[in-house]
């Protein structure tokens, strides 16, 4: 058995006329971020994180956005195939913790409903699952709210 590090980095734009997922929660706002998905960059980069644990590359590479399977799909379900994947390796994931950078909306009433989504799916109690949220100090695109990121590290017993 060995103790696994990964990290996970995502940047999706905000746009007028989207529904805003954040960590599987539709969070009431003006705009949405766009992508392929229904662009929850909170689960991307948790995946990714994932994913450099189980050393198989990122999630561009097994949902590709030239595959229509994965148009408009909820992130979350890419994220239980990862899960799976972790189990089909007796991988655990012992803890996550993450930072989102977003000047607009107001993050944090809206964390509790993000860990209890996203702890039965990661297997993991609340106290092992981190949501901060800051925003970029009003510096550079996200400081003007045309983006939103997020920072994703993963500790897993593979
Ligand atoms: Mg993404």
């Amino acid at each position: 058995m060995k103790i696994k590090t990964g990290i996970g980095y995502d940047i999706h734009r905000l746009r007028e006329g989207k529904k805003l997922f954040l960590g599987g929660v539709e969070i009431p706002f003006s705009k949405g971020l766009e992508g392929h998905s229904d662009g929850d960059c909170l689960v991307h980069a948790i995946i990714d994180a994932l994913l450099g644990a189980t050393g198989e590359g990122d999630i561009g590479k097994l949902f590709p956005d030239t595959d229509t399977r994965y148009r408009d799909i909820r992130s979350l379900k890419l994220l239980e195939s990862v899960m799976d994947r972790v189990r089909d390796k007796n991988g655990k994931v012992l803890h996550v913790d993450c930072v989102i950078i977003a000047e607009f909306p107001e993050i944090g009433p809206h964390v509790g409903r993000m860990k209890r989504i996203l702890c039965p799916i990661l297997q993991i109690e609340d106290s092992d699952l981190g949501i901060k949220a800051k925003t970029n100090e009003g510096l550079g695109d996200i400081g003007k709210g045309e983006a939103i990121a997020v920072i994703a590290q993963t500790l897993l017993e593979l």
